[in-house]
């Protein structure tokens, strides 16, 4: 049901208007004076404002001006009601950041036809910001040097369906054939190369979204993120072999674990958290809307 919060001074007006809203389905808070109405905007966190221009203490104008400049706020459509006819007002609600206009007294149909558009608008708005779509890539492969091309094969197809930038897909890349060779010449040492899985996945509903893999085998216990990264300050002869490695999972990912256990075997799991995530995929880039309070 949309929440709505109807800013209005007047007592008739406000009751009037607001049983009639909830008649129509809506959810409706109340405000009595453009101060509250703010204080609620942020509080309650309404679908839409319906705002009453002139109003004891900050008038509707200020309000509006508050609500949009305020990031949590910003987003909540603001409809402007006036009993003024005069033209100058329309212009001075929407330069005030209202995002539309109607006159008293109210014309409900005309009103809930405004409501409905704007709650709309939001929706849309709100799944074009939503982020992309979860995604998840999988392999099982023999763990030997010649099969690095079906790693490649499955890093360029996720990076493809997740819509990575060029400089994050390389990355990925290298962390990824990094590990997988971790595997290779160290789990299954000594003994027939067994089963490597490869698991790349982007996880959207992690705050900021994250980029996941995870390689796992049944081979030895071994810990890739043991190997000691060289010590760059020793003799060159002296330095730790293999660790180069390590060094390219820890600068390129924020997360790195490693466990063993009898059942799953070696489980390595890199995150790295996407500040800037891809575009969701299947739909145009987003446009933004202007930032408020530069309307003109
Ligand atoms: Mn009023």
């Amino acid at each position: 049901m949309p929440h709505l919060l109807l800013v209005e001074d007047n007592e008739l007006n406000r009751d009037m208007l607001s049983r009639r809203l909830e008649r129509k389905g809506h959810r409706v808070s109340v405000a009595i004076d453009g101060l509250q109405g703010v204080a609620l905007a942020h509080s309650a966190r309404p679908d839409l404002i319906l705002m009453d221009l002139s109003l004891p203490g900050i008038d509707g104008w200020e309000a509006t001006r508050r609500i949009k400049a305020d990031a949590t706020t910003r987003a909540i459509p603001v409809i402007a009601l006036t009993a003024h006819a005069m033209s100058g007002d329309r212009e001075r609600a929407l330069d005030a950041g209202c995002d539309d206009f109607d006159t008293k007294p109210v014309d409900l149909p005309r009103l809930l036809a405004k409501i409905e558009a704007r709650l709309a608008d939001g929706h849309a708005q709100a799944a074009q910001t939503a982020g992309p779509a979860p995604l998840r890539v999988e392999r099982t492969l023999q763990a030997r040097l010649e099969r690095l091309p079906l790693v490649h094969e499955l890093v360029d197809e996720f990076t493809g369906q997740a819509g990575l930038a060029p400089a994050l897909a390389h990355d990925l890349r290298l962390v990824v054939e990094e590990a997988c060779v971790n595997v290779m010449r160290h789990a299954y040492a000594g003994g027939p190369p067994g089963d490597l899985g490869l698991a790349l996945e982007l996880d959207t509903a992690a705050r900021p979204v994250a980029l996941r893999i995870t390689v796992r085998d049944q081979g030895q216990p071994f810990d890739p993120l043991s190997v000691p990264v060289p010590d760059i300050t020793a003799p060159a002869e002296q330095r730790a072999v293999g660790g180069l490695g390590v060094l390219l999972m820890r600068r390129l990912t924020d997360r790195q674990d490693h466990r063993h256990d009898p059942a799953s075997g070696n489980v390595l799991t890199l995150v790295k958290f996407l500040h800037d995530p891809p575009a969701p995929r299947g739909r145009a880039d987003p446009t933004p809307p202007p930032p408020s309070g530069e309307r003109t």
